[in-house]
Formats: structure tokens, sequence, C-alpha cells
């Protein structure tokens, strides 16, 4: 029975390696089915022509290669694709191709919603389900690239169609590093995706312990969370701040850096009206994030049905992006892609049964967001 049988998705190579032994099969083995794989992202064991028959008859009779199922396919006029994929029990998880001139992105999901809470975001909204087995992260880039080499009438495994793979889809990676962490190895490993850890980036809302827990095992780009320059406000909009200080979480991104395939930390700054956007609030970013090696990556609000926040008028984002700059701390404004089908930054939904108390808090979320309004009003 195909619930019985072993998803090889799960594993990365070192736990493939031990896998394959405790079927007397030699480690070899286990490069040559990573091969398959991931590189030639084959599902079938017959077609795996250089691989012993007994073993390819014992592969058939236990195990499986089974990314998750897509079940929805949206595709923006701006050519960014969203794939939803059922991840059992009433839960999807959402997955965003982004194709630019000379590379292509795939956003991936790390968990059925998010236990976070952020006020701003329509994950977070949705509650949180549960985390996802590494066969469900790796899954989306092995369904996604195989799609997309198939359209592009291409199965040479040296033709990549996606390059760069960003864990900023639903959920928190950090808090589903068991997970995470063989999915980023395979994402890395030449005998499966092969993608440089500069093109590998993992976004956090700031979980300073587990900074240093993928800093230890698997070092990647980081980008982090940032939305408010001062603990107070980022105490009401990001609720992980209350545990996790901004002093702490500059300390632990100055020790990332010492792992990090790049110099410089991405610091994701959300531009919210009449919230974060002042020169003040730019004033006090420069002062927060001067001893951080950084690049400042300014975000629109994509607005989502409840949030009861709204996005910086674009002046507002032009004059606090060049109070950065001035300030010699390299700033950018990211574009916004796929938001005609819910597939920008902060968008992502899928489908999530919600297994915290949602309903208290959403009400206590709704009116934190009108308090925090109002005090923006009111200035
Ligand atoms: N949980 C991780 C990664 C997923 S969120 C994190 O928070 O970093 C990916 C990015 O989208 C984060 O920078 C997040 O703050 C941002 N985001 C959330 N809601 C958004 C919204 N409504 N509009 C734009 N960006 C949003
Ligand atoms: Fe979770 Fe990130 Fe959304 Fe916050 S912004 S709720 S951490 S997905």
């Amino acid at each position: 029975m195909a619930a019985e049988r072993v998803n090889l998705l799960d594993f990365d190579r070192e736990q493939l390696t031990r896998w394959c032994d405790s079927l007397g099969e030699k480690p070899f083995r286990a490069v040559q089915l990573t091969r398959w794989i991931h590189r030639n992202l084959e599902s079938d064991f017959s077609k795996m022509t250089n691989l012993a028959k007994s073993f390819r008859e014992k592969l058939e009779a236990m195990a499986e290669v089974r990314p998750p199922e897509p079940m929805r396919e949206q595709i923006s006029s701006d050519g960014t694709r969203k794939w939803a994929f059922d991840v059992g029990n009433g839960n999807a998880v959402e997955a965003v191709y982004i194709p630019e001139v000379d590379r292509g992105t795939l956003c991936i999901s790390t968990q059925a919603g998010c236990a976070m809470g952020c006020l701003f975001c329509s994950t977070g909204k949705q509650g949180f389900a549960r985390n996802l087995k590494t066969s469900e992260i790796v899954g989306q880039l092995f369904w996604a690239e195989r799609e997309l080499r198939r359209e592009a009438g291409t199965d040479n495994p040296n033709e990549r169609v996606i390059t760069n793979v960003v864990l900023m889809g639903m959920g928190e990676p950090l808090q589903n590093l068991e997970a995470v962490v063989p999915a980023i190895r395979l994402f890395l490993d030449d005998h499966a995706y092969g993608i440089s850890r500069r093109r590998v980036t993992v976004s956090t809302s700031g979980l300073t312990n587990q900074m240093d827990k993928l800093a230890e095992l698997a070092p990647v780009a980081l980008a982090v969370s940032l939305h408010a320059p001062t603990d107070e406000l980022r105490d009401k909009i990001m609720p992980v701040n209350r545990k996790h200080s901004l002093e702490d979480l500059m300390a632990a991104c100055r020790r990332y850096l010492r792992y990090a395939p790049r110099d410089y930390i991405t610091f994701e700054y959300l531009m919210l009206d009449g919230v974060n956007d002042s020169l003040e609030m730019a004033d006090k970013l420069i002062r927060l994030v001067r001893n951080v090696p950084c690049k400042v990556n300014l975000i629109p609000f994509n607005p989502f049905p409840g949030s009861g926040l709204f996005k910086s008028d674009r002046d507002t984002v032009l004059a606090f992006e060049r109070r950065m700059n001035d300030a010699g701390i390299v700033t950018t404004i990211r574009k916004t892609r796929g938001d005609d089908i819910d597939a920008a930054c902060g968008q992502l939904a899928g489908q999530v049964k919600d297994r915290t108390h949602r309903a208290i808090r959403l009400v206590r979320q709704k009116e934190e967001a009108a308090s925090i309004l109002n005090k923006a009003e009111e200035k």
C-alpha cells in the first residue's frame, strides 16, 4: 500500500545512504539514486537503468518518490506562477515561481500556516496546522522543476529552469529546522539540485537560537524580516520580538555572518502607511542596522482582506529609500510580482486547518492593528 512505502524525497543523501545500507546496498547506490531522483527528476524506479535489477525490485516493493499533489495552478500576467499543493487533511501550501531574465526563483513553503502571528501577514492570519516534511518541502522544487522542464521541452538535467530557491513562502522555516535542513542539503548537493549557497535564501522573522543552528547545520543566505526599528513597535506587529529583542537579533545577525555565504544580511522592511514609514523611522532604522553588514529591501505592503493596514504611498517609499542610501545603507525597493494572483509576499494563504485558537487571535489582531493605526493618525 502506498501509505506504507518510504518516500525517498524525505532523505538527504546521508540519510539515503543509511537507508540503502539497511538494505545491504553500498553507498554509491545512494549517489546513483540521488542523481536519478533529484537531477533527472525520475520517480519511476524501472527507468533507473544503471541500478541492479534486484535493487530496483526492492525499491519498487518498499519505496516511492512522491512529491505533494498540485491541486491548483495560477498564472500571473507578469509570468509569475503559483501552485497550491495538497498536503492532506484539508491543508494546502503554495509555491511561487518567479521568472526573470537571468534566473528563475522558486519561493517555497515550509509549514502549513504559521504560528508566529505577524499582524501584516496573510499566512499568519490563517493560523498554524503543521510542519511540512522534507518530502513536502523538496517536493515543491522537484515538482516545479519537472513541470517547467517538461514545458521547456528539455530533459537535460544540466539545463535547470529554477536557479534560485527562497524559503519565503508560507511558514517560519526556522521553526521547522528538522525538515528544512535536509531539504537545504538537497538543494545544495551537487548530486541533487547543485544550487550554490548564495542562491538559497532562508527568510526568518528572527528566531535567534535557530539562526545559530542554521549557521552550524546549513549556512545559506539569510534574510531577516525586520519591519520595525524599535522594540516598542516590533513587539506590536511581530509577537516574536517579545521573546527575541532587536538587540539580540542584531547580535545573532553578526554571529550568522561568520558562517554565511554572503558578507551581508538582507533586512526586509515592509512599508506600512503611517506605521513605520516616516523619515524618523528611517533614522531609527539606520541607527539600528549601522553595525551589521546588510542590505535593506523595502517591501511594498500587499494588502489582503481584513488586515486593517495600508500600503505606503510611492513618494513616502522613495523618500525612505533615499534617506537610507544617503546614510550609506544600501537600500532597494522590492518589485512586486504576481499580485494579481495573490502570489506576492505575504499573500500566500493556501488552505490551513488551524489548530490554534484562531477566532480569539483574529479578534485580538484586529484590535491591535486598529490601535496602531489610531496612534499613527494621532501623530
Ligand atoms: N516566515 C518567514 C518567511 C515567510 S514570510 C519570515 O517572516 O521572514 C516572507 C516575507 O513576506 C517576510 O519578509 C514577510 O515579512 C513578508 N510579508 C508578510 N506579509 C506581507 C504582506 N502582507 N505584504 C508584503 N510582504 C509581506
Ligand atoms: Fe509567519 Fe513570516 Fe507571516 Fe510572520 S511574516 S506570520 S513569520 S510567515
